[in-house]
């Protein structure tokens, strides 16, 4: 028995894609020009699946905070908070995210992905019980697997399903109930009924934690998200969120409108164990938190940019996942034709995400575009004559695809 005999499959899949040319899950690039320009060899591609929703990695303010930051502080922390201690722009940051929303108290951790696997792991201990979307985040899920608690589904954005299940389950004897969503779902970019999810949680006595990975800095009045969009900020019990994205960074944060919150440092393994985010990240984080304040017109560029490319792709008879917003995903029929049509728009400019199972939901085959308030109206009649193009190739594509797994078959 070989050590990678259980990968047998998953290289089939690998080799597959590579076949139609670069491989959608291993592309380089070789220089970024701006927030939706790159540089492969010296093609110049448009960035349309890239998460920097505000188009702040370029921004002069956010790339001058995180150059003064190295300067003072030099390039990493070294270790964790626990362990050698925190700088001022951990504090600062963790104060101004939470005087920005009006919560209670605010941890930083080095990645999303940490933010979640440490909180949910933490929060939920073993007489909890944990009740997740069907459709949550990768993280979210290893989070339950790591908390000791038992973990139930609910139907993907049913508050309904939820309430049964709540229900059922009755009182939990000396535990709580910890239910898990997202704001805006980062494959489909369908949005979470927040209000009515509110509701049912209020009616059960469960406490509410929403990763708004996707929609912080993007929805609601000063970006505080969805929950603020639909005006229920003050009754989420805990609110969670990514650097990597609209903060065009890299690092999370959870917020809680619970000050009981900050005892949790002492006990998140994810938070505790790990080196603390470097002072570039933090600083650069930061100043994309005063944009976002600041910056209200970036909000409506973005959502300007969405409506357009959402009503030129339905027009083009495109199968959406989603109504127009900043993720906007086509469904195609299966893998080796989106991955042929991916290696397509790349070749002819235009960078979006592949995304295949398992990482989608209902095991769909997607090409996700994310959009950015740095896109121009030029930049999305670009996408759209793309796409038109790759309409009218669509015979050939199929062709090609339909060889390409012959061969890998045979
Ligand atoms: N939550 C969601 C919903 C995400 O989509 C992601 C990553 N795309 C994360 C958390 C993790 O964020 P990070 O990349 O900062 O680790």
């Amino acid at each position: 028995m070989d050590i990678f005999d259980k990968f047998s499959s998953l290289q089939f899949r690998s080799d597959l894609v590579q076949r139609l040319g670069v491989d959608p899950f291993g592309v380089k690039f070789d220089r970024i020009l701006n927030a939706s320009q790159g540089l492969i060899g010296n093609r110049e591609i448009l960035l349309a699946g890239t998460n920097n929703y505000l188009g702040l990695t370029f921004d002069p303010d956010c790339m001058d905070a995180a150059i003064a930051a190295i300067n003072k502080h030099g390039t990493g922390t070294t270790g964790s908070r626990i362990a050698n201690g925190s700088y001022e722009e951990h504090v600062d940051l963790e104060n101004a995210l939470a005087a920005h929303t009006g919560m209670a108290s605010a941890i930083v951790f080095s990645t999303g992905y940490q933010t979640n696997l440490a909180a949910i792991a933490t929060l939920a201990g073993p007489k909890d019980v944990l009740f997740i979307d069907a459709d949550s985040h990768a993280c979210i899920i290893d989070g339950c697997r790591l908390s000791a608690a038992p973990t139930i589904r609910f139907r993907h954005n049913s508050p309904a399903d939820l309430d049964k299940r709540l229900t059922r389950q009755g009182e939990i004897k000396d535990g709580i109930a910890l239910v898990v969503i997202e704001g805006m779902y980062s494959m489909f970019g369908d949005k979470a009924p927040i209000a009515e999810f509110v509701e049912v949680c209020a009616r059960h006595g469960a406490y509410l934690y929403i990763d708004e990975a996707h929609s912080f800095g993007i929805f609601g009045e000063t970006g505080c998200g969805l929950a603020q969009a639909e005006g229920v900020l003050d009754k989420v019990d805990f609110i969670s969120g990514t650097f990597s994205k609209s903060l065009a960074s890299i690092g999370g944060f959870c917020l809680s409108r619970h000050k009981n919150f900050e005892i949790t440092r002492k006990a998140m393994r994810a938070y505790m164990f790990t080196a603390s985010p470097t002072p570039s990240n933090i600083a650069a984080a930061r100043a994309a938190l005063d944009k976002i304040a600041s910056m209200p017109n970036l909000r409506t560029a973005l959502a300007e940019r969405a409506a357009q490319l959402h009503s030129g792709l339905k027009a083009l008879g495109f199968d959406l996942c989603a109504g127009a917003g900043p993720i906007i995903a086509i469904r195609r029929p299966n893998e080796v034709l989106a991955a042929t049509e991916w290696n397509w728009l790349l070749e002819n400019g235009l960078y979006v995400n592949l995304a295949v199972p398992p990482g989608t939901p209902q095991s769909s085959s997607l090409l996700r575009i994310s959009l950015s308030a740095s896109h121009t109206k030029e930049d999305i009649e670009r996408i759209i004559s793309i796409f038109t193009k790759m309409k009218s190739n669509s015979g050939a594509l199929m062709a090609k695809a339909q060889s390409v797994l012959q061969a890998g078959t045979q």
